[in-house]
């Protein structure tokens, strides 16, 4: 057996295009073309990529966007004050600070100070509220982009036992609310795995859907997973590899080669879930200048 590849790449287009459709729509109403203020602090060589690909999908489905590149040296007190011009300025529609800051500044100070109806990447306290309470809000880009692959390939959800490793705000939590809480979509039975799981194997060996975000390369081996498990990996990883242009490659948390022959469906890494945390960021805007959320 040899598990189904789900194409995130392709998902990704997908909705890519139907964005850049709803925004011609939305602009052939008279509107102005939705905004995104991207912040990006210091000189983070992953993060100057990442806020790259954000602004490239931007332009490519009419966004506008720009990005405010600060000192790494910046006060607190500086950046909220600069957050805080963003959310009273009425052309933007959404803001992004680029993650992780430089460590004398807080990301939960940095969080709560931008607007939660301008919070786009979903990390505001409303947001995440919201999102534990399966109200309208903005979701975080990641896991709902999983959502969207799941739904995507008509994988059940509803009633399975889905495992996620990994528990941070931004990621591992997120996707464990959507799984568990989501009535459209979730209702998963669903259990978090981080640091302090004690017999990782115990839980993943008997999930149905197993996503792992845990930014461990090969965590997740063949004789941890039963056989049909629809694997999700989350994990980004550069490894060291000379015979690549770069000097690396990137892998997943997964153990792709050896995962996939039990696996009913696997994401690969690259081209798995990293495209759709963009598309969803576009979607995200989108809905932050249609005010569809937060209507006032
Ligand atoms: P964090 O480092 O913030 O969180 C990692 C989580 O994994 C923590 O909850 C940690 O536990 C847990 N963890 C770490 N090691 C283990 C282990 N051996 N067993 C069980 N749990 C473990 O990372 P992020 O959530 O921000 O990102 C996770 C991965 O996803 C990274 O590789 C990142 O690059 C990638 N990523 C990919 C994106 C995409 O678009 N594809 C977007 C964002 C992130 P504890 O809470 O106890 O510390």
């Amino acid at each position: 057996m040899s598990a189904e590849i789900i194409d995130g790449k392709m998902v990704a287009e997908l909705l890519r295009n139907r964005v850049k459709e709803d925004v011609q729509q939305w602009c052939d109403k008279g509107n102005r073309p939705p905004y995104l203020q991207v912040i990006l602090v210091g000189d983070d060589p992953a993060s100057i990529v990442y806020t790259g690909t954000k602004t490239k999908a931007c332009q490519q489905v009419g966004i506008q966007t720009e990005t405010m590149v600060l000192q790494d040296t910046i006060s607190e007190k500086e950046l909220t004050q600069i957050i805080q011009s963003c959310n009273s300025n009425d052309k933007i529609d959404g803001i992004l600070v680029q993650m992780p800051l430089p460590s004398h500044l807080s990301q939960h100070t940095v969080i709560e100070t931008i607007d939660h109806r301008k919070d786009v990447d979903g990390f505001h306290p409303m947001n995440v509220g919201r999102l534990s309470l399966d109200q309208p809000c903005f979701k975080s880009c990641t896991p709902a982009g999983v959502m969207e692959l799941l739904k995507y390939y008509s994988i059940p959800v509803k009633s399975q036992y889905a495992v996620v490793v990994g528990a941070s705000n931004i990621v591992g939590s997120p996707m464990a609310v959507m799984l568990s809480r989501e009535n459209s979509f979730g209702k998963a039975t669903t259990t978090i795995c981080h640091k302090y799981t004690r017999n990782l194997t115990a839980h993943t060996i008997s999930a149905d859907i197993l996503i792992v975000a845990a930014g461990q390369p090969n965590l997740i081996k063949a004789e941890m997973v039963k056989q049909g498990v629809v694997i999700i990996d989350i994990g980004i990883n550069r490894i060291a590899d000379e015979t690549h242009e770069k000097g690396y490659r990137l892998v997943g948390d997964v153990d792709f080669e050896s995962v996939r022959k039990k696996a009913s469906w696997i994401t690969p890494v690259p081209g798995g879930v990293g495209p759709m945390t963009v598309a969803m960021l576009m979607k995200n805007t989108l809905l932050a200048a249609k005010k569809s959320l937060y209507p006032k």
